[in-house]
């Protein structure tokens, strides 16, 4: 699928900022103006897709601040998603800092589903 809108804001080296300008294979699976959900290369559920903003903000509460509105313009694709893939429920997670797991500093939301999950996250 390709990406059409170019970001406003990118950083060097960023991995994800790669996969949104096509420079870093990844399995696009749905994609609009501002937001990109592609397959993680390391699934941990039948469905586990990460959905991307376009521009560069280094995690959900920087987005949250900077632009809300792409927030949720992410978590309508994430919900097209798992619409699509099933049956239109999912877990939305949002790592947020090393501790919490966050290994990628470009915001991104894991779209888990597609079997019955545990609450367990440690
Ligand atoms: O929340 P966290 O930052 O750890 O998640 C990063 C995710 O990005 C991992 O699940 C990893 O498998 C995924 N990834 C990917 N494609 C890449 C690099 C990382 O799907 N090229």
């Amino acid at each position: 699928m390709p990406t059409t809108a170019e970001p406003s804001l990118t950083a060097p080296d960023c991995v994800f900022c790669g996969i949104v300008a096509g420079e870093v294979p990844a399995t696009v699976v749905a994609s609009d103006e501002r937001a990109l959900a592609f397959r993680d290369i390391e699934p941990k559920a039948p469905l586990h897709v990460l959905v991307v903003p376009r521009d560069h903000h280094a995690d959900v509460a920087q987005l949250a601040a900077a632009d809300p509105e792409l927030l949720a313009a992410m978590v309508g694709l994430a919900e097209q998603v798992a619409s699509d893939e099933s049956g239109g429920q999912f877990r939305l997670v949002f790592n947020t800092g090393p501790t919490a797991g966050q290994s990628v500093f470009h915001v991104h939301g894991h779209v888990i589903g597609g079997t019955g999950l545990g609450w367990s996250p440690a």
